[in-house]
């Protein structure tokens, strides 16, 4: 692990695979009738490592047609078989493990970046999904976006300097931000970063790293991220809460990214918890955010214990800190009302906690299951598990790989992308 890793996510495998339910979801829209090498392509890259029956199943082409492609790219060494990497036989016959495909390294990486309101992560990742490289950096408050930027083009370089990667090897940068991300591409104005409020920040950081960007939401991401790789992996209808200094939710709808008209989808940090209660940054009174979120926690705590981070809190609580205990339980509480209003509109089957609070699962899920079940509708409540999310604070940055994957096209022998459309 890089030393600017961040050893708090050891529980998590440094190297990654797709999982099944990789292949859905609200994708570019594809050129039309894409040959079927391009077809293949595309589907390897977004699975990572697959078998040739899956590949079938999910490009929708006839086996025979797939086996011709993998055939090809195997000869031009595009794609490479993976010894021991299996799936167990499928069907009544059984018969052999079937070995997995993955496109080779040549094929291009993606970089994945989760710009916080503190933090700068970066992963970058082959197409065969193995992780590579990542590493993270604090920011300080406030900052500026020029100066973000600047802080996550470095960031970008020394890591793919660290895996050996050349620049132009990448196929595309996916980054999460945390506030609504409109079609445009500009930052909406609830977003936490009041240094970016109308900022076009994909075209923005593109010309800072001189590569393809492609921006969204962060709870956006995680949501993608956990869907990809953890706690919500193939599950159809699932919201992801990003419980930190702000609160978010990413949202997936019958197995697709649902972010609104707008890219407001999913607000849940402005539902308003206690009417009367302060006033929030979005100018209401009493949202869940401004009631619960990472401020509300610290602000609770500063009398008695003082400045603290978010992180101490957490391991304070783990350690037995009555007052530490209490705030986070009070936050578990206010967000599962605001959780069961989410049921209600939406009865997912699945919420998916993470973000730099939910890290304090077992302090935090038990307050907010009760209110839930107390305020959701009955039916509503019980379709619903609340699980904690398995990526940890990783969730984010690789949403943002699983978006750089998707939008990219991976990179042929001669050096052009797959699927490009001819002159
Ligand atoms: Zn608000």
């Amino acid at each position: 692990m890089p030393d600017e890793a961040d050893p708090a996510d050891d529980r998590v495998p440094a190297v990654v695979t797709l999982g099944a339910a990789a292949g859905r979801g609200r994708l570019p829209a594809p050129a039309p009738r894409p040959d079927a090498r391009d077809v293949v392509l595309a589907a390897l890259s977004r699975r990572g490592a697959v078998s040739r029956a899956e590949l079938v199943r999910e490009t929708g082409l006839a086996a025979s047609t797939v086996s011709t492609v993998v055939g090809e790219l195997l000869a031009a060494g595009l794609a490479v078989d993976m010894p021991g990497r299996t799936v167990p036989a499928t069907g009544a016959r059984g018969g052999r493990p079937a070995t997995l495909l993955a496109l080779h390294r040549s094929a291009g990486v993606a970089v994945g970046v989760d710009l916080g309101k503190r933090h700068v992560r970066v992963a970058v990742a082959d197409l065969a999904h193995v992780l590579l490289a990542e590493g993270s950096r604090p920011l300080p408050a406030d900052w500026p976006a020029a100066e973000g930027i600047a802080v996550v083009a470095d960031l970008v370089e020394v890591l793919l300097r660290r895996a050996g990667v050349p620049r132009d090897q990448v196929i595309g940068v996916g980054m999460g931000i945390p506030g609504p991300v409109r079609a445009t591409g500009e930052l909406g104005d609830s977003t936490i970063l009041p240094g970016w409020v109308g900022v076009q920040a994909a075209a923005a950081v593109a010309a800072a790293l001189d590569l393809p960007v492609h921006v969204d939401n962060d709870a956006n991401l995680g949501a993608l991220g956990e869907w990809t790789w953890g706690a919500a992996r193939g599950s159809g209808e699932v919201a992801y809460l990003k419980i930190a200094t702000g609160i978010g939710a990413g949202l997936l709808l019958d197995g697709r990214p649902y972010t609104g008209i707008g890219g407001t989808a999913g607000e849940i940090g402005h539902i308003v918890v206690d009417p009367s209660g302060p006033v929030c940054r979005c100018g209401n009174r009493g949202c869940l955010e401004v009631v619960a979120g990472g401020d509300a926690v610290l602000a609770a705590l500063r009398l008695t214990h003082g400045e603290l981070g978010l992180r101490e809190v957490v391991a304070l609580a783990r350690r037995g800190d009555h007052g530490c205990r209490r705030v986070l339980a009070d936050s578990g509480r206010s967000i599962g009302e605001a959780v069961a209003v989410l049921c209600n509109l939406l009865n997912p089957g699945l919420v998916v906690v993470g973000g730099e609070l939910g890290a304090a699962d077992d302090l935090l899920l038990p307050s907010l299951r009760e209110s839930l079940a107390r305020s959701a509708v009955r039916s509503a409540a019980q379709d619903v598990a609340v699980v904690p999310a398995a990526l940890g604070e990783r969730a984010e940055v690789l949403g943002a790989l699983a978006l750089a994957v998707r939008c990219g096209a991976p990179l042929t022998a001669d050096g052009a992308r797959a699927g490009a459309p001819s002159a």
